[in-house]
Formats: C-alpha cells, sequence, structure tokens
C-alpha cells in the first residue's frame, strides 16, 4: 500500500516540483527584463531555486550523515550571498556578478568532476559526453570570471605580451590539450583525460580572457555571463536535473543575446573581440590619469551652470561610471524633480556600455525612482541633441569621446557615442581632466559649447539644487 511519504518521496510529486520550478523561474527572467517588475521577479526566481532544492532532497533522500554538510552548505551560502549583497557597493557589483559568474562555472565543473571520479561507473555515453563539456566550460567559465574580476577591479592589467601573436599559439595548444583530453574522457572518465581536459580549460579560460581589456570588457562580461549557463546545463545533463538543464539554457541564451547586444553597442564583432587586439588595452580602472594635452578648457562653477539650466526648455543628464562612484542618483532626481516642476522637460541618455556592467546606468537610477520612460536609449536620444538647451554629463567620458566618430587612431574609434557635441550647451561635471575607462583623452571637453564643472557629482549636483532654490525655481513650485 501506497504511504503519505511515499507519494511524497515518488515521481509524481519530484514532477510537479519541477514543473513548478521550471514555471517560477521562466517568470522570473521574463520580469528582470522591466525595472518596475525586477525586484519581485528576483524573488520568483530564488523561490524557484528553493522549491527546486526542496524537490531535490525529497528525491534523492539522503543519508542522515550527509545532512550536516547538506545544513554547513546551505548556512554558508546563505551567509555569504546576504553579507555580499548588504555590503557590496553599487560600484562594486560588475566584480560581484563577475566573481559569481565564476561561481557558477566552479559548481558546474565539481559537479561534473565528482560524477567523473566517484560515480563514472553508473554514467553512460551522453553523460561522459555531458561530464567533458561542463568540465570544458565550467573551467573556463571560472577563470576567466576571475580574471575579469580582476581586471574590473584594477588588480590585474593586460600584459604587453599578450597584445602580440605569441598568445594565438599559446591559446591553440591549450585548445589541442582540451580536445585531447575531451576526446579521451568518455573512455576513462575518471583518469588522466579528466584532468587534462580541467587543467588545460582553466588556462585556456586565463589565456583567452587575459588580452580582453578596455572597453571591451562588457562583451566579456555578457560571454561568460552566457558560458556559465551552458555549464550549468552540460551538469544537468550530468546528474540528470532537469531544472538545471533548462535554467542553464535559459542563461545560456539570455548571455548570448547580451553578448550580441554589447558587440552591437561597441560596433565589434565577437570574432574581433575574442581574437583582435584590445579596444583601449592600456584602460586604467575608475578614471585619473592623463590630463595634459588640454588647451583650451573651459570651466564654470555651479552657479553658472544652475543659471543656465534655470533658462533651459529641454535638459537631458547623461550618467556615466563617476555617477555610481558618488553615489548620486538620489541627488539626481530631486534635481530633476526641480527642473520638471519649472516647466523643463527632462530626460537621461543612457549609453549601453555606460558604467561598468551592462544595465549599470538603468538600475542605478531605478534605485532613485527615475520613470523608466525618462530613459533614452542612444539611438533614440541622438536625434534629440541639436534641439537640446543643457546637456549635463555626469561621470561619464568616453560615451561621449566624440573621437570615436572622427578619429580613426583612437581606439574608441567605431564605437557608437551619445552625440551630446551636437547640444547647444554641454556641462561635464568631473572631479579632473582625467580619462575615463579606456585611458584617452576626450575632445568634447575642448569644444566651444563645453564648460567643466569640477567637483564631486554628488556635491556639484547639490550644489546646483542650493543654487536652483537660490533662483527662486523651488519656489515655483510651491506657489503653483
Ligand atoms: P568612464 O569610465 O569613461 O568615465 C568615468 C568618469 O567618471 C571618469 O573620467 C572620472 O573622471 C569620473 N568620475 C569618477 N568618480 C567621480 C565622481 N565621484 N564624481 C564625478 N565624476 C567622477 O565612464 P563611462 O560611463 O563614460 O564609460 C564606461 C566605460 O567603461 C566604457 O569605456 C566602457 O567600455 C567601460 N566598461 C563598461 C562596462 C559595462 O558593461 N558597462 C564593463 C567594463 C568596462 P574624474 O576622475 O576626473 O572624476
Amino acid at each position: 500500500m501506497t504511504t503519505p511519504m511515499d507519494f511524497l518521496h515518488g515521481p509524481l510529486v519530484s514532477e510537479a516540483i519541477d514543473l513548478g520550478a521550471v514555471l517560477l523561474l521562466a517568470l522570473g527572467l521574463k520580469g528582470l527584463a522591466k525595472v518596475s517588475s525586477a525586484r519581485s521577479a528576483n524573488a520568483l526566481a530564488a523561490a524557484a531555486m528553493l522549491l527546486a532544492v526542496v524537490g531535490l532532497l525529497l528525491q534523492q533522500q539522503p543519508e542522515p550523515a550527509a545532512w550536516a554538510w547538506i545544513a554547513a552548505g546551505t548556512g554558508l551560502g546563505t551567509v555569504a550571498g546576504m553579507v555580499t549583497a548588504r555590503r557590496v557597493p553599487m560600484t562594486a557589483m560588475p566584480e560581484v556578478v563577475a566573481l559569481f559568474n565564476g561561481c557558477g562555472g566552479m559548481a558546474s565543473l565539481l559537479v561534473a568532476m565528482g560524477v567523473a571520479l566517484f560515480d563514472a561507473d553508473a554514467a553512460g555515453l551522453v553523460d561522459r559526453i555531458s561530464i567533458a563539456v561542463s568540465v570544458f566550460v565550467g573551467a573556463i567559465t571560472f577563470s576567466g570570471s576571475l580574471v575579469a574580476m580582476a581586471k574590473l577591479q584594477g588588480w590585474l592589467d593586460t600584459p604587453a605580451w599578450t597584445q602580440s601573436q605569441l598568445r594565438h599559439g599559446v591559446n591553440l595548444v591549450l585548445a589541442l590539450l582540451c580536445l585531447g583530453g575531451a576526446l579521451l574522457l568518455p573512455a576513462d572518465p575518471g583518469g588522466l583525460p579528466l584532468w587534462l581536459l580541467g587543467i588545460a580549460a582553466t588556462l585556456l579560460g586565463i589565456g583567452v580572457t587575459l588580452p580582453i581589456g578596455g572597453a571591451d570588457m562588457p562583451v566579456v562580461i555578457s560571454l561568460l555571463n552566457s558560458y556559465s549557463g551552458v555549464a550549468a546545463a552540460a551538469a544537468g545533463f550530468v546528474v540528470g536535473s532537469r531544472l538545471l538543464i533548462v535554467a542553464g539554457a535559459m542563461v545560456g541564451a539570455a548571455g548570448l543575446i547580451l553578448t550580441q547586444v554589447m558587440c552591437t553597442a561597441m560596433n565589434r564583432s565577437l570574432v574581433s573581440v575574442l581574437f583582435g587586439g584590445a579596444l583601449g588595452a592600456g584602460a586604467h580602472v575608475g578614471g585619473g590619469g592623463d590630463e595634459a594635452g588640454y588647451s583650451r578648457i573651459t570651466s564654470c562653477s555651479p552657479e553658472e551652470c544652475a543659471m543656465a539650466l534655470e533658462q533651459a526648455e529641454r535638459v537631458v543628464f547623461v550618467p556615466g561610471y563617476g555617477l555610481a562612484v558618488a553615489q548620486a542618483q538620489h541627488a539626481l532626481r530631486e534635481l530633476s524633480k526641480l527642473l520638471e516642476a519649472h516647466g523643463v522637460e527632462v530626460s537621461y541618455a543612457i549609453h549601453p556600455v555606460a558604467g561598468r556592467m551592462p544595465g549599470h546606468m538603468n538600475v542605478l537610477l531605478a534605485e532613485a525612482d527615475v520613470p523608466y520612460e525618462q530613459l533614452l536609449e542612444m539611438d533614440t536620444i541622438n536625434p534629440e541633441f541639436p534641439r537640446t538647451d543643457v546637456v549635463i554629463v555626469l561621470g561619464a567620458n568616453d560615451v561621449v569621446n566624440p573621437q570615436a566618430k572622427s578619429d580613426p587612431s583612437s581606439p574608441l574609434f567605431g564605437m557608437p557615442v551619445l552625440e551630446v557635441d551636437q547640444a547647444r550647451q554641454v556641462f561635464v561635471v568631473k572631479r579632473s581632466l582625467g580619462a575615463g575607462y579606456a585611458g584617452i583623452a576626450n575632445a568634447l571637453f575642448e569644444l566651444p559649447q563645453t564648460a567643466m564643472v569640477f567637483g564631486d557629482a554628488k556635491a556639484v549636483i547639490n550644489g546646483l539644487i542650493s543654487e536652483l532654490r537660490a533662483l527662486g525655481v523651488g519656489r515655483a513650485k510651491m506657489a503653483a
């Protein structure tokens, strides 16, 4: 007779849980497409993962001794996740995303290696091929993501030798070793081919990611994100988890689409990113750098900038990495509200690679409740600049550099940029004349319609708010 416990551990409940988890995950991913639903979508995806873990435990019925390990792993992961989510500043999110991608790759690598080393006898041919794929992609994702994180953090520069043809030779040898290991692995899953494949793929991840730098980093991050999904899907085949296969495939596909979007944004092909020279490889993180070489710089005070804003009918803000560093998004929203109350038409120009991770500016401004419809993508806003009275560039640099359009010798040449130089008046808010991520000078700073407002973005925005209030802009709102 079937007891309730048998039913609970039976295939029907397991299938229902799997289906529920997959549906929740799909809904979660769909919700992430919109800023307004992203928060609840994240909760849905987390619930899907919880459900999947519960389903797995019900199905596998671990030995009593294994529970201590499961509890320790769950506790450690939960604490690490919570501490990371609470303590990591917004500006360090790209590094965290890279690290999490790496963790995903490492998990797939370890799962596949675990099966290969301890349970290979039960593995059929498809499982063995999946082990090879999972080890290969997982190892590349793991080491590549760690290199990307170190580069974003400024711990690692692009070594000069990686810009020579030598790297292609080194990577080719590593790729051939991987191929050899992968072909031999199905016949001997727990033996030498596994280690050959694991070590060669780890080194290949470093060899492929190390030469990529500067402005090409957004593409690498999205590609590694996609790899982590592929590795998870392969691990799903290894352990027979439908959820892992579906989730991994969705992440892999989403990452590939994002990679395509980033390539289009940079006007670079994936092949040229992976095998060409690094775009702006001499990049240094966070600006600073070469202040020499400018001869026609005009600077002004927040007071003069506020006077121009008060007169303007149409204002466009261009947020960049410096806005995130200054955590000035809330102050910016307050400034916008003040201007809107004064009858000024306000919008925000969003460049796809502004900041340090795909979607960085959308996330930053959503945090300050900036209405989504005010965020205009590059193709929409560029034709609008000629009829814009005032553009305020806030901690952005590379994404507004007109040399990307006109100077073939510029490392940014070919990358579509926000054409703020077409506006009537431009104010650039930053702390110095230092360079942006690509490490090069910006011709925008010397144009006759440009004035620099030197200072931390938050301090300058707060200064603008005070000056506007002093000009009676806030009072106009109250009167209205
Ligand atoms: P940039 O890195 O080009 O410029 C940022 C500017 O912000 C610097 O010039 C710096 O100047 C200024 N800044 C820094 N701190 C402050 C502060 N507290 N207040 C005011 N200004 C500040 O940023 P962009 O957003 O224009 O361009 C992004 C770059 O990053 C592109 O080259 C892109 O390819 C690259 N990248 C993008 C990724 C993505 O996925 N989005 C990932 C990795 C790289 P100063 O020091 O003088 O203040």
